[in-house]
């Protein structure tokens, strides 16, 4: 029989918790070792989290004909939880974040396409690299824009206003980085981004036409994807594109059970109902090893009448989602 298991660390409770396909009264022993357990003095789990504290409680449970849940508790673990709120994730807890970029000390050389490899930005041009403020600020800017002021003339007083509506507006050779995407003034990097003449909101690479992004009319930045692009070689998870869409949504509308649908040239193609637990959770599942600052998510296949809408415009990235997420349930 194989073994198979599933490990996680939940870290508001301190908890380990290790399912696993053997029945509760075939566990003989069972011995904490540091990064891992030893079960019957041979089955060895490795666990998400290093257990390094002596005052621990341990639980061993039957969950089944065949499964068995484990349990063990930090009694005295002092870790202080900072990294669980979608806030504090969405700072620099992503792939190619502000940290990244450090004045001096960038870990990256050039932005290329990831479709066909060419260089479309150099990184040592540019002169501040920026932290997306927050997602809320940006998506209210649309309802801002009822009341957005008019300019008569050059002296009009309404002119700083109107500057504080084009802050996301990067400045020439000023990025912003965004948990899913950059922003980039439209005038930079011309010769290598280009807005398709035929939609004039998508944005393609000069060189094989592969689309990167959208235009934002209403700010008038370019918004480019990161899952299209390739920082030194290193491709960005394009299933993190879903997963960090839904932890903006959490961050500024404050739910946690969302549609998630696929939608492609307007019409639906999937659909799914997501409801959202805890956030930066390491788990370990024997077929495919470590998971770090996981979203713990449920999910069913659903017509059901919710609210709260997450449209997903690209195939590849709900694809490669949807396969994770099936994967890691198998
Ligand atoms: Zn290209």
């Amino acid at each position: 029989m194989t073994i198979e298991y599933f490990a996680e660390y939940l870290p508001r409770l301190k908890t380990t918790s290790i399912q696993i396909n053997i029945p509760k009264e075939d566990i003989k022993t069972f011995k904490i070792n540091n990064d891992s357990i030893i079960l019957n003095s041979k089955i060895l789990i490795k666990l998400p989290k290093i257990i390094d504290c002596f005052k621990i409680k341990e639980t061993i449970s039957k969950i089944g004909n065949n499964e068995t849940n484990i349990r063990i508790q930090n009694l005295n673990n002092l870790e202080i939880l900072i990294k669980d709120s979608s806030e504090f994730f969405l700072q620099d807890q992503y792939q190619w974040n502000i940290k990244n970029f450090q004045k001096d000390k960038f870990d990256y050389n050039e932005i290329k396409c990831n479709k066909c490899k060419k260089k479309l930005i150099e990184l040592n041009e540019i002169k501040i690299f920026l932290p997306m403020p927050s997602e809320l600020w940006y998506e209210m800017l649309d309802f801002w824009h009822c009341n957005k002021p008019n300019i008569n003339n050059e002296n009009d007083k309404n002119i700083g206003l109107l500057k504080k509506f084009n802050q996301l507006k990067p400045n020439f050779k000023n990025i912003i980085i965004g948990s899913y995407y950059f922003l980039i003034n439209p005038e930079d990097w011309v010769d290598n981004i280009l807005i398709d003449d035929s939609s004039s909101k998508e944005l393609k690479c000069l060189n094989c036409n592969e689309i990167i992004g959208e235009f934002d009319e209403n700010i008038g930045n370019f918004k480019i994807l990161k899952w299209k692009l390739n920082l030194d070689n290193e491709e960005f998870k394009s299933y993190s594109f879903i997963t960090l869409k839904i932890i903006e949504e959490m961050n500024f509308t404050g739910n946690r059970i969302f549609n998630l649908i696929n939608e492609i040239n307007g019409k639906i193609d999937k659909k799914f109902q997501i409801w959202c637990f805890g956030l930066g959770i390491n788990i370990k599942l024997n077929k495919i090893g470590f998971l770090n600052n996981c979203l713990k998510i449920m999910y069913k296949e659903s017509n059901d009448k919710i609210k709260n809408d997450i449209l997903i415009e690209y195939d590849k990235p709900f694809k490669d989602f949807l396969n994770l997420i099936i994967m890691i349930n198998k």
